[in-house]
C-alpha cells in the first residue's frame, strides 16, 4: 500500500503517460520503497522532487533513415530521454532492438538515475535506443545505422551533457561506428562523449566485462551476509550477450558452476559448465543462436522455447531482458531450492516474483544495486578520459569490486536504517532517491 501523497502523484504520472506499462511499473517499485524517506522528509514532498523527478528533462524522439545493402530505404525510431543531471551529466546506454519505444527508454532512463546515484559517482541518468533490430545485418548495415542514428544524437550528446554507451544490441562494434560519425561530425575527437569504446581509442579495461563481473562481486558479498558463498555452487544465467557471459566467467572463477544461459530462441544445458570461450565465440563472433552451443558439446542438450528457470539450481542470474522471470518462474526456483536471486538485467523479475521471493526468504538483489557495475565502470572510463589516463586491468576491476561492495553496504545500512533489514530492493531505491532528492532541494526548482 502507498501513502496517499505518493499514490496521488503515481495516479498523475500514470495518466500523464499512458500505454507505458513498462515506466509505470519501474515508477510504482520506487515509489512503494521510498514512503520511509518522504516520512522523515516532509521536504521533498513540499519541493515537488517526485513530480519532477518523473518527468524527463528532456525527450528526444528522431528518424533514422538508412539504406540496406539492396539499396532499400527503411526508417527507424531513435529516442534519447535525458531524465535527471542533479548529479552529473546523463549516463546511460543505448539499446536496439525491435521491441524499444518511449515506455521502455523511459523506464530504464528512470531507473537509471537511481542505479547511477548509488553508485556515489558524479553520474546523472538517461537512457536511449532505437526500434532497430540489428540481428541478421550486415556490419556495413549496422555502420549505416549507426552513422545515421548518431548524425541526430550528436546535437545533443557531449562530454559534460549527455553520455551514452551500450546495452542490448549495442556493443564495441556499434559504439566504435557512432564513436567515428561524432568524431567526423565535430571535427573533436572528444573521448568523452561515449563510454564502452575499444582499448585502442580511448576504452577502459574492464568496461566490457563490468556489469557481468560487477553483479557477481555484488552476489558474493550477498552470499557472505546470509553466512556463505558461491564455492560449489549450481547457477543458471539467463541470456548470453555482454552480461551474461561475464557473469558466468566470474562465478566460474569463484567457484560455482553455470549449468545453463539462453538466449531469445531457447536455451541450453550444460552439466559440464558453460564454456565461455566458444559461447563468445558462437555470439559475439558469428553472431549465432544458443542451438550451435549445444551443437558444437557434446556434454550440452538445447532446449527450443521453455523456460529456463526450470532447471534446478542454487543460484538464479537473470542476465536477458525486462519481465523475464514471473511469479511461476520465481516459484520454480524457490521448489528446486533456490538460495539467492540477483538481477543482472534492468527489472527482469516481475513485480510478482520479487514478492514470492521476498515472501520465500530468497536473497534477492535488485539489478538497480546488483547491475551498477557497468554505469560505474563507464564513470571510470570518463575519469581516465578526462585526465587522458589509462589504468591497468586489474587497477580497474580493484575499483569495481570496491565500489560494488560499497553499493551493497550502502543497500544494507538503509534497509536496516528503514526497519526492514537484509530488504535490498527497499535499500537500494531510499538510498537512491534520497541522494538525488538532497541534490534537487539544494539546486531549487529546475
Ligand atoms: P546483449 O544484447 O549483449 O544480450 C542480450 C541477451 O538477452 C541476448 O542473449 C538476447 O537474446 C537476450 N534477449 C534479449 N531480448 C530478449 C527477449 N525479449 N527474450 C529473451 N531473451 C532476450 O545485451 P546486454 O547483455 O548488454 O544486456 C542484457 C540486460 O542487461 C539488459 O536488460 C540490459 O538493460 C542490462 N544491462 C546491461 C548493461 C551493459 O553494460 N551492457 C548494464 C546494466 C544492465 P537474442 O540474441 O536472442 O536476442
Amino acid at each position: 500500500m502507498l501513502d496517499r501523497s505518493l499514490q496521488s502523484v503515481l495516479d498523475d504520472v500514470t495518466a500523464r503517460s499512458p500505454h507505458e506499462p513498462e515506466f509505470h511499473q519501474a515508477a510504482r517499485e520506487v515509489f512503494e520503497s521510498i514512503g520511509p524517506a518522504i516520512r522523515r522528509h516532509p521536504e521533498y514532498l513540499e519541493a515537488g522532487i517526485l513530480p519532477r523527478l518523473c518527468e524527463p528533462e528532456r525527450q528526444l524522439i528522431f528518424r533514422v533513415p538508412w539504406t540496406d545493402d539492396q539499396g532499400r530505404v527503411h526508417v527507424n525510431r531513435g529516442f534519447r530521454v535525458e531524465f535527471s543531471s542533479a548529479l552529473g551529466p546523463y549516463k546511460g546506454g543505448l539499446r536496439f532492438h525491435p521491441s524499444v519505444d518511449l515506455g521502455i527508454v523511459k523506464f530504464l532512463g528512470f531507473e537509471q538515475i537511481f542505479k547511477n546515484a548509488l553508485t556515489g559517482l558524479q553520474i546523472g541518468g538517461g537512457k536511449g535506443g532505437s526500434d532497430f533490430d540489428p540481428k541478421g545485418r550486415s556490419d556495413a548495415e549496422v555502420m549505416r545505422f549507426c552513422q545515421s542514428f548518431m548524425t541526430e544524437l550528436s546535437r545533443h550528446i557531449g562530454a559534460d551533457t549527455d553520455v551514452p554507451a551500450g546495452d542490448i544490441g549495442v556493443g564495441g562494434r556499434e559504439i566504435g561506428y557512432m564513436f567515428g560519425q561524432y568524431k567526423r561530425l565535430t571535427n573533436r575527437f572528444e573521448a568523452g562523449v561515449l563510454t564502452g569504446k575499444g582499448l585502442a581509442w580511448g576504452g577502459s579495461h574492464v568496461r566490457t566485462e563490468a556489469t557481468g563481473y560487477g553483479l557477481v562481486f555484488f552476489l558474493r558479498e550477498m552470499l557472505e551476509a546470509a553466512g556463505t558463498d558461491l564455492d560449489g555452487r549450481r547457477v543458471v544465467v539467463s541470456g548470453s550477450g555482454n552480461v551474461a557471459a561475464y557473469a558466468i566467467e566470474k562465478v566460474h572463477s569463484l567457484g560455482g558452476t553455470v549449468v545453463a544461459c539462453s538466449d531469445s530462441s531457447g536455451y541450453v544445458v550444460d552439466e559440464d559448465g558453460i564454456d565461455v570461450a566458444l559461447l563468445r565465440e558462437i555470439k559475439e563472433v558469428r553472431r549465432g543462436r544458443i542451438h550451435e552451443y549445444a551443437d558444437a558439446r557434446p556434454s550440452a542438450r538445447f532446449i527450443d522455447g521453455g523456460t529456463i528457470w526450470d532447471v534446478p539450481c542454487q543460484v538464479a542470474l537473470p542476465c536477458a531482458t525486462q519481465n523475464e522471470l514471473d511469479a511461476a518462474g520465481a516459484r520454480t526456483l524457490i521448489r528446486n531450492g533456490v538460495i539467492a536471486v540477483a538481477e543482472g538485467a534492468n527489472m527482469p523479475c516481475t513485480p510478482e516474483a520479487v514478492d514470492a521471493l521476498h515472501e520465500a526468504g530468497i536473497a534477492f538483489g535488485p539489478g538497480k544495486a546488483a547491475n551498477a557495475g557497468g554505469v560505474a565502470t563507464s564513470a571510470l572510463e570518463m575519469q581516465q578520459n578526462a585526465a587522458r589516463e589509462s589504468w591497468s586491468f586489474a587497477h580497474a576491476e580493484t575499483r569495481l569490486e570496491e565500489i560494488m561492495r560499497s553499493i551493497h553496504r550502502r543497500c544494507l545500512e538503509t534497509a536496516e536504517e528503514c526497519d526492514s533489514p537484509g530488504d535490498y530492493v527497499l535499500g537500494a531505491n531510499v538510498a537512491g532517491f534520497r541522494r538525488v532528492a538532497d541534490a534537487m532541494l539544494d539546486l531549487g526548482v529546475v
